[in-house]
């Protein structure tokens, strides 16, 4: 089987895969949205020239069906471009992405194509006709000659990561494919043209990482351990960094809000709405929790009243489904529940829906500087409200931005994150804003498995042979490449970015 990487090659964004079951049998491992520098090429990411060059550059001809890791936007937000190049297959996820990507892509089309409500209705209406949910765990048959496996990746609600394998063995004349196996077999109408394939290896396992989440981390359980690969497509996100734990990092956020809160001025955290978002109130209620059991209403404790505002409709959105599927949850998540606590709708959270409300709110914290905690889309401020935040607030040194996600290169997230604490400037829409404001990074605040992690993945598994890095700049696929042939010396790795 062939690998030909249409994304997430030397960067992380973007991420698309395909994978060539025969000369003219492939299926799509996510169809990811190009952010910052990716967009215009000049990374050597990709062709193109323009920052909204999201169209499909690879004939689509032969993809059969396309698979879904997770519902991060730069997994699926090219999905709209797919459907007008042509596509019409199954789309293959877990029931929880299933759910939560029709929402996904509403808010990719509002953003970046169209907000024609009967467009967007069209769109959505084949989309829903094109999911196929699965359950974790279970094997799938996708195409006579695949069959995929969705296990659990641990890093957003319903993530996964891909088993992908080949059923050569089976003969397809027999009739008995669907009954052979413990699948659920769809009815696909091009079964007898895919021609015959001469496999060496009937079971070639490949396995797509999708993006492979921390241990501990909060609400969601653990990735399940890697069985086996012949071929490993593995995310690098931080394949040249560890992560502090999580005990310390939700004390560096506790720290770092209060010391932002002394000055007055709003907190303001660009984050996902699906994951990031979730994971952040998690942490903050059971900060507000500890701090309330412990010190009550002695004086001087912010967190008896500090406001926590989530401005974005979809993150409100994201977080009742995470509400919802608590089935998904992990152990400590629901025991929390259990004492009757309420870890994504406490008290003292606050929603902002509408426009009107959000623009009265930036308005009255830019005239004020009231301490409060906003949390708000897009996580690299590529766009949605969090741009509106950081135009009225960065030039106010009372305001305190605290990074916890990822910042991909030429994102003006980066650019704050890079230039901010020298008191440089960000372009936001066009206009040069410069920063006065402090400007954190929380490190161990990620929603990736750092090195030790995914080194871990691999060495647990009871054999891989071939290694395929992904999804990382590309730097840090080479040296993470070193490091891992230097603890694997006799396995096959390789970087998507040198293909
Ligand atoms: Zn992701
Ligand atoms: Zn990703």
């Amino acid at each position: 089987m062939e690998i030909i990487h249409h994304g997430a090659a030397s960067g992380v964004t973007g991420s698309c895969h395909e994978l060539v079951v025969s000369e003219d049998v492939s299926v799509l491992i996510d169809i990811g949205l190009f952010q910052g520098a990716e967009t215009s090429g000049s990374e050597g990411a990709r062709g193109g020239s323009n920052e909204n060059n999201q169209a499909i550059d690879f004939s689509i001809e032969r993809v059969k069906a396309l698979i879904i890791t997770h519902c991060h936007i730069d997994h699926v937000g090219r999905l709209p471009w797919l459907l007008i190049a042509g596509f019409r297959g199954p789309i293959f996820c877990t029931r929880a992405t299933a759910h939560l990507l029709p929402m996904v892509i509403e808010d990719a089309l509002k953003v970046g194509m169209t907000r024609n409500r009967e467009v967007i209705q069209g769109v959505l209406g084949t989309l829903a006709s094109m999911l196929t949910p699965a359950d974790f765990d279970d094997w799938v048959q996708v195409l006579p000659e695949l069959k995929v496996r969705f296990r659990q990746a641990g890093h957003i609600l319903g993530s996964a990561y891909v088993e992908c394998q080949k059923m050569g063995s089976l003969s397809r004349s027999s009739g008995t494919l669907a009954s052979a196996l413990p699948t659920k077999a769809i009815d696909y109408p091009e079964v007898n043209k895919v021609p015959e394939l001469h496999l060496t290896d009937p079971n070639f396992l490949v396995v797509f990482s999708g993006d492979l989440g921390c241990k501990n981390s909060p609400l969601l359980p653990d990735p399940t351990p890697l069985e086996r690969a012949d071929m490993l497509v593995l995310e690098s996100t931080y394949g040249d960094k560890n992560h502090e734990n999580r005990s310390e990092r939700q004390a560096r956020l506790k720290r770092v809000v209060e010391r932002c809160v002394k000055d007055r001025g709003a907190v303001l955290i660009p984050a996902f709405s699906i994951g990031r978002t979730q994971e952040l109130l998690y942490e903050l209620e059971d900060i507000i929790f500890e701090c309330k059991s412990r010190e009550g209403a002695r004086e001087g404790n912010i967190w008896q009243d500090i406001i926590v505002i989530v401005d974005s409709p979809m993150a409100a959105e994201f977080t009742r489904q995470y509400r919802k599927m608590r089935d998904l949850w992990d152990a400590e998540a629901l025991g929390r529940v259990a004492d009757d606590r309420h870890p994504l709708n406490f008290k003292r959270m606050h929603i902002v829906d509408t426009h009107a409300e959000h623009h009265r709110l930036v308005n009255y914290l830019k005239s004020t500087g009231e301490p409060c905690i906003v949390i708000a889309a897009s996580g690299m401020c590529t766009g949605g409200r969090m741009v509106n935040y950081l135009r009225a607030l960065l030039p106010d040194p009372r305001t305190d931005v605290l990074f916890v996600g990822y910042q991909a290169a030429g994102t003006p997230g980066r650019d704050i994150q890079t230039y901010g604490p020298g008191g440089g400037y960000v372009e936001l829409e066009g206009q040069r804003i410069w920063i006065k404001a402090q400007i954190h990074t929380l490190g161990g605040y990620s929603a990736h498995a750092d090195q030790q992690e995914l080194i871990d993945f691999i060495a647990n598994a009871e054999q891989v042979k071939h290694v395929r890095l992904v999804h990382g700049d590309a730097n840090v696929q080479r040296e993470f490449r070193g490091v891992l042939q230097h603890r694997f010396p006799n396995m096959k790795i390789d970087c998507a970015c040198d293909q």
